[in-house]
């Protein structure tokens, strides 16, 4: 049988899912006691122990920009290990002056740059920052942070503080002080009853209330991302960012960027704030840096606030550490990323297939469990609702992912902080995907729906 497949290191299926079993705590799921156990990787698909094949449809967690199995990737993280595997970036080595340097072209705009490990990481980084800056520059009360409901920013108790997603952070709580939300610029269920034809942009004009509220002076920074990803796929209308921009420059409020999705070509720009015309004054990123062929992540901070922090004679440093930011093989392994998609234009040619996956599933709408399709770029949430048009319970989304994943197509599911309401299907390939595959993609998500709105 299947079960009796020698594996890679040896043993049965069934042996190594006892042992997943035994010793390893899954991510999110509750329980999973039948994980994929996925062993090998090559462009848009993985493979698990059976030798089943997958159509990674989110790259991961939104991550695998250039698709798996990039040698001249693995060959960096060879050479970079064979040359210096290590050297803390109190001090500094050329793969991270390289990358700060692409970095900076890529940012369109004159940043430094600070390593770390994770997305979560890169926001501390940035709340840190924020309020060390406005210390330094004469206005120490400033130290509150506004995000968005819906919104997600990372783990730990700043970035989770962030967060506006209420299922994520009861029983962890209480996390960092001093984040307030305001409603995400959500249009197919507008927070102030607008519709489209009708849009006053409340959801950014209420930036200026809320900071009033709060008080100017108490106020470090906004952090958003341009496209609220991992809570339903939400786009705001084009004039948003700048509009919040613009109040923040009016209050002295930093504006921080999230790129952490967004960012890589993920937007069909090189940073989903490319779209909106704005330069934030700090920009967080991680995932696509490296396609997650190794974890790395970092924070640009506008060279001229950067300059608060070399007074020279005082204690203005920034007094954060850790270990692994600005791991020399991670930096290394970014760079060869970065030289894939700008060699194999990749971050136009996920513009293009953004526009694809868009037309493909346009058929979707004419179902009635279809309320909306949102993409940003190559990432798209489909929205799936009840008949009266309230979000779709839980067991049917669920319904839907399963019958993909029979298919052999790893799609997503995101949406709103009631548990039963993460109602939103998320599609993020990566950026090598085929035609052929996004018709595949199309046809199960149609197939499982149709199937669905039939029962
Ligand atoms: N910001 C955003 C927008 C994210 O989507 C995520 C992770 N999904 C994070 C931050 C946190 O990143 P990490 O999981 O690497 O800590």
């Amino acid at each position: 049988s299947v079960d009796q497949q020698p594996q890679p290191f040896g043993g049965t299926k069934e042996e190594w899912l006892e042992k997943d079993r035994k010793y390893v705590w899954h991510h999110i799921s509750p329980h999973n006691d039948h994980p994929m156990i996925a062993v090998s990787g090559e462009g848009s698909w993985i493979t698990d122990q059976d030798g089943t094949r997958y159509l990674d449809a989110m790259s991961g967690l939104w991550c695998v920009n250039v698709g798996h199995g990039r040698e001249e990737i693995a060959q960096s993280a060879y050479e970079q290990m064979k040359a210096l595997a290590y050297v803390p970036m109190t001090q500094s080595h050329e793969p991270a002056i390289l990358l700060a340097e692409k970095l900076n072209d890529w940012l369109e705009g004159e940043y430094r740059i600070f390593f770390s490990n994770s997305g979560s990481d890169a926001n501390e980084v940035a709340f840190k920052i924020a309020r060390q800056f406005h210390h330094q520059n004469g206005e120490p009360t400033r130290h509150k942070f506004i995000s968005r409901h819906r919104a997600y920013h990372g783990n730990s108790m700043g970035a989770l503080g962030a967060t506006g997603q209420a299922a994520r952070k009861i029983k962890y709580e209480p996390l960092g002080v001093g984040f307030s939300h305001v409603p995400p610029p959500y249009c197919y269920r507008c927070p102030f009853g607008r519709n489209k034809d009708a849009c006053g942009l409340e959801c950014a004009t209420i930036y200026e209330e809320v900071i009033r509220w709060e008080g100017p002076e108490t106020v470090a920074a906004v952090i958003m991302e341009p496209v609220i990803t991992g809570g339903g796929m939400i786009v705001p209308p084009p004039d948003y960012m700048r509009t919040v921009q613009e109040i923040c420059q009016r209050y002295g409020v930093l504006l921080i960027v999230d790129e952490v999705i967004c960012g890589f070509g993920r937007s069909g720009q090189k940073f989903g704030h490319q779209n909106y015309g704005v330069q934030p004054d700090i920009v967080t990123m991680a995932k696509g840096m490296t396609s997650a062929y190794a974890p790395l992540s970092a924070t640009a901070v506008r060279a001229d606030l950067y300059e608060t922090f070399r007074e020279p004679g005082t204690d203005s440093h920034f007094r954060h550490v850790n270990t692994f930011g600005g791991n020399p093989v991670s930096c290394r392994v970014a760079l060869a990323n970065l030289e894939i998609l700008e060699r194999e234009n990749l971050v136009s040619r996920a513009d293009e297939l953004g526009y694809l996956l868009r037309d493909k599933l346009e058929p979707l709408l004419e179902l009635s469990m279809v309320g909306d399709i949102r993409t940003f770029g190559f990432a798209c949430g489909v929205e799936l609702i009840e008949a009266d048009g309230s979000p779709a319970h839980a067991d049917k989304v669920m319904n839907v992912l399963a019958s993909c994943k029979k298919d052999g197509i790893l799609i997503g599911k995101n949406g709103d902080t009631v548990p039963g309401f993460a109602n939103i299907l998320t599609i993020s390939p990566p950026f090598v995907t085929t035609e052929k595959e996004l018709d595949l993609i199309a046809g199960s998500l149609l197939a499982a729906l149709r199937s669905l709105d039939a029962g």
